[in-house]
């Protein structure tokens, strides 16, 4: 038997009283709290909206059960509950803060598609009311911020006027005549929201009764969407909290950065300058310690009998900056090949003069089989990271042991 859909009516009906025709066993079902057994009530009659046409179901209770969600299946509303009811009469009785929160959003949105349409040229192809954002999809050139703003205060214009809401009942020719927002080609009596000299429109769903419930239209983020424009907004209660919260946002960047929220734009774009400065004069200063460092380990490192000097050292307390500055000085000397680790980071560089002769690439291979980690290069530069830091000692001393170990190997079949 076909439900008697009380919300196409009535939309601001919050309790009513109904005759319950049939409850089920539904099974178990994932609820944030866990698995709970659910049962499908059908009544002659409700008020309870179900998931449809883009706005989320209702929630609240029928008798002592909670409704969980709520399902449109052709005739027929379903209920899922989370206790077992008798037949007979009960009584329905709706989360209205949610509902009216609905309602504000899907309003809002007609609103505002109707202003972008009009005003704009931008037809809206798909919407969505979400939990915490409502968006509306825009096809036509990209909506500029003067756009946007254009259309917040046109909208806005509209709810200050508190134009009546009306529910209207006709053919698609009929709505078409009347110059409907988007001609749809559904046979018999549609259901049409009308916001009066501003928008007409098929919808089943919940609207308000006039502009002023919809509250205050804010726009906020526009981006692109395939070939569409995602135009972000809230409505009424939820505008005062994003803006609470943002205003919250602002309110402590500022105090970090000991200015007013108006200054902290200015405030942030004077410490990324001075951030980029100090950076650059942190890399002059670790290049020149790099150029010393890599002196005196020269000076300290006599070439080895195979001819090649091989430094090796585990970095700890150092900026890991200077592992790259101070191998590609090092690697500048004749001869020498350089094996850095940085030990808190797990960051590997080999680098060596191209006399030197060894296939770094292929020797960081031979170690990374070994000691895990992510890296690469040429022959004579490569860099890594390990995996696991605490390595960082093993892999140096594998790497040594192959350049050393490769060298002799070959110095003693010249030999032989
Ligand atoms: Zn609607």
């Amino acid at each position: 038997m076909a439900t008697q859909r009380l919300y196409y009516d009535d939309s601001y009906m919050r309790s009513f009283d109904a005759r319950l025709e049939e409850c089920v066993s539904a099974g178990p079902v994932g609820t944030p709290s866990g698995t709970v057994p659910v049962w499908e009530v059908v009544l002659d009659r409700t008020a309870f909206y179900p998931t449809s046409g883009g706005q989320p179901n209702d929630q609240g209770k029928i008798a002592e059960a909670r409704v969980l969600d709520v399902r449109d299946e052709g005739d027929e509303i379903v209920h899922i509950v989370d206790q077992e009811l008798d037949p007979g009469a009960v009584h329905g009785c709706i989360d209205w803060e949610r509902r009216f929160d609905h309602m504000q959003q899907h309003s809002g949105q007609h609103l505002l598609s109707a202003v972008f349409q009009e005003r704009y040229g931008l037809p809206t192809v798909s919407f969505h009311l979400g939990s915490d954002l409502c968006t509306i999809d825009l096809r036509g050139p990209e909506p500029t911020a003067d756009v946007l703003r254009g259309a917040q205060k046109a909208a806005n214009a509209i709810v200050f006027e508190d134009r009546p809401v009306n529910v209207r009942y006709g053919t698609a020719a009929q709505f078409a005549e009347q110059g409907v927002r988007k001609e749809v080609d559904r046979e018999g009596i549609l259901r049409g929201i009308e916001i009066e000299r501003a928008d007409l429109q098929p919808c089943g769903g919940t609207h308000v009764r006039s502009t002023g419930h919809i509250g205050l239209i804010l726009l906020r983020r526009c981006t692109k969407m395939r070939q569409d424009w995602r135009v972000e907004f809230v409505c009424g209660a939820r505008s005062a909290r994003v803006a609470t919260n943002d205003f919250h946002v602002l309110r402590t960047v500022g105090e970090r950065l000991s200015c007013s929220p108006e200054e902290s734009v200015a405030a942030v774009n004077k410490m990324a300058a001075e951030r980029d400065a100090q950076f650059k004069s942190l890399r002059a200063a670790l290049q020149e310690l790099a150029e010393a460092r890599a002196k005196l380990m020269i000076g300290g490192n006599r070439a080895g009998t195979n001819g090649q000097r091989v430094i090796a050292e585990v970095l700890e307390d150092e900026n890991p900056e200077l592992l790259l500055l101070l191998a590609t000085e090092l690697a500048k000397s004749e001869g020498t090949a350089a094996m850095l680790v940085h030990a808190p980071t797990g960051q590997l560089v080999f680098a060596q003069h191209p006399s030197t002769g060894n296939d770094l690439a292929s020797l960081l291979k031979t170690v990374l089989a070994t000691v895990p980690g992510k890296g690469g290069g040429t022959r004579n530069f490569v860099r890594a990271k390990l995996a696991e830091p605490v390595r960082s000692a093993e892999a140096l001393e594998t790497a040594k042991n192959l350049v050393i170990g490769t060298k002799q190997h070959s110095l003693e079949r010249h030999g032989s």
